[in-house]
């Protein structure tokens, strides 16, 4: 039997970062990966829906700006960004990150693995130990909620077809209205085709502030998406190449393809999760240091563990766990890398987010105040985005005085998240914020807002 010191199932980001961390630190690793090194975030994921989503974005703001605006004389060259989609996903080659492994002494075993006992894996018929530790990390899979109709229907697209698509449907019905939902919505009706979004929630994006997600909404509807909220999807038919769905109010909507975008379920079916007393099918829960509790040996990490769906988060985790392996004693979680992880949802606006939104912080009991701050009170909205919307809403904990969370709407904005996170995992007080001066002129003066509302 071959043997090494830690297993890692899984290759995408979260494996990867685990695997890589281990392996410079000189222990003897092996990862196991049944397609492709990078997983689903380098190919049919984050890595491609932002290639489909950025030319976008960058048109919308030329067309802000007079001197640029009139340079702009076309519209999107669909064929063009699909042809630098595939360059962003390196055709489905995965060499480069395989190099970065091999770089680190990390060994690769194509194949599917499955648990079969303590520290035992199987790749194929071939017998793997596990001297030290099994890290899985094998992300997560399209859930197909039990609607009638939808497992007859042909063809139905799922985020890896929508991502990867080679051709515009004229008509395209989204069933799910969370992040993956909306920035699809944006992207195909930009490309030209005629979207229609239904989300069953009162309203899209329902874990997000509710001002946040009227901006996206009143965008999309801008672009022209059709959006249907409050209403399930009740059964679906499929008669030629129309597919009719009906929502629970008896509305319908017609479309030639169909993307379900309701949500993730565990790859847990078929890993051998029952042979160490693990229920096939579920999350896999873990402790702070992403152990399985019971099984001290045993670390799940990223999308398979159920707490957040965001590759930064499973890259968190993987750090964490090799740490944690290393016999790092500081290798815990600060408790934020669940729903209050930071976020970004890439439309155009985009939403960013991190720590607690107002309906969160209300329903854990905190004691805080909100400031809000429009980002066209900033000089420097005359360059950045002029005339679109943008809105950043901070909550303070009333008796600490830190940011328990923080909400940021507008055009570019991805990048600004970062110093929100900054201040609310390292729980800094306004008043040692207001060391912390912004450049004029930048749209991060929103923080001297903040400072000026909250009287500091
Ligand atoms: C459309 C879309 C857009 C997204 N955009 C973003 C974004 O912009 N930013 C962001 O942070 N997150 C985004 N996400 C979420 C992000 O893709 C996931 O959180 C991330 O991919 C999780 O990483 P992972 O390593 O846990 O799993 P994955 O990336 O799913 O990788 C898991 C790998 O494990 C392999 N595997 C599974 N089981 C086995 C087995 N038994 N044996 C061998 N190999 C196995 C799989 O083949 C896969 O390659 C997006 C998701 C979607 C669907």
């Amino acid at each position: 039997m071959r043997g090494f010191d830690v297993v890692v199932v899984g290759g995408g980001p979260s494996g990867e970062e685990a695997a890589a961390r281990l392996g410079a630190r000189g222990l003897e690793v092996a990862i196991v990966e049944d397609r492709l090194i990078g997983g689903e975030c380098a190919y049919w994921a984050c890595m491609p829906s932002k290639a489909l989503l950025r030319p976008y974005e960058a048109l919308a703001e030329a067309r802000r700006l007079p001197g640029a605006r009139e340079a702009v004389t076309g519209e999107l060259d669909v064929p063009a960004l699909l042809r630098g989609r595939d360059e962003v996903i390196d055709h489905f080659d995965d060499s480069e990150p395989r190099s970065f492994l091999e770089s680190r002494g990390v060994a690769l075993l194509r194949g599917r693995g499955r648990l079969v006992g303590e520290r035992r894996v199987t790749v194929g018929d071939e017998k793997i130990e596990a001297r030290r530790a099994v890290v899985l990390a094998g992300g997560s899979l399209p859930l197909f909620p039990p609607i009638e109709g939808l497992d007859a229907v042909e063809g139905a697209w799922t985020n890896r077809d929508a991502t990867t698509a080679d051709e515009i449907p004229e008509r395209l019905v989204i069933l799910g209205g969370g992040p993956v939902g909306v920035e699809m919505a944006q992207a195909f009706q930009t490309f030209g085709s005629h979207v229609t979004l239904i989300e069953g929630e009162r309203r899209l994006l329902p874990r997000e502030e509710e001002f946040a997600c009227a901006q996206v909404t009143t965008a999309l509807e801008g672009y022209g998406v059709d959006i249907r909220t409050g209403a399930k999807a009740e059964s679906l038919s499929q008669i030629g190449g129309t597919m009719t769905v009906t929502t629970t109010d008896g509305d319908t909507a017609e479309g030639d393809v169909l993307l379900v975008a309701l949500g993730r379920r565990a790859p847990t079916d078929d890993l051998g999760v029952e042979s160490v007393g693990l229920t096939p099918g579920d999350f896999i829960e873990v402790d702070a240091q992403m152990r399985v509790p019971g099984t001290p040996w045993l670390y799940a990490i990223g999308d398979i563990n159920g707490r957040t769906q965001q590759t930064h988060m499973g890259k968190y985790q993987g750090r964490l766990a090799a740490d944690h392996i290393l016999g790092r004693d500081n290798a815990v979680s600060h408790g934020a890398d669940g729903t209050l992880a930071p976020r970004v949802i890439f439309t155009d606006p985009q939403i960013v987010a991190v720590g607690h939104t107002t309906d969160t912080a209300r329903s854990a009991g905190a004691q805080f105040d909100v400031y809000d701050t429009e980002l066209s009170s900033t000089l420097a909205a005359a360059f950045y985005s002029p005339g679109a919307p943008g809105t950043a809403r901070f909550l303070v904990d009333r008796e600490r005085r830190t940011l328990i969370g923080c909400t940021i709407t507008g055009s570019e904005i991805a990048d600004f998240l970062h110093a929100a996170s900054i201040a609310v995992v390292g729980e800094l007080p306004l008043e040692r914020l207001r060391h912390a001066v912004p450049p004029f002129p930048t749209r991060s003066e929103i923080w001297l807002a903040l400072l000026e509302q909250a009287g500091v």
